[in-house]
């Protein structure tokens, strides 16, 4: 989805708020909670065809806090034949 193609529908119409100035700090409506005091602002890519949404956390501090904090999901054993 970074390389401006989205991976549901195909589309290349899409739009990145990686720059929106509201999306850190104290009142940021576009954060999620690390933990009790601290927030990762979070960047939205969107596809305006299908409206599909991805989201990553760009700081790496916030990357490296997340992991020292939050529980790991371990990936399951991969050795099924990966159908749904
Ligand atoms: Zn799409």
């Amino acid at each position: 989805m970074k390389n401006g193609n989205c991976p549901k529908c195909g589309s290349g119409e899409v739009y990145s708020g990686i720059d929106l100035i509201l999306k850190g700090g104290p009142f940021a409506s576009n954060s999620i909670p690390v933990s009790l005091t601290s927030l990762a602002p979070i960047d939205n890519y969107v596809c305006v065809t299908c409206g599909y949404v991805e989201r990553y956390i760009s700081e790496r501090s916030k990357l490296k806090e997340i992991a020292r904090k939050w529980d790991r999901v371990v990936p399951e054993k991969s050795d099924e034949p990966s159908g749904e």
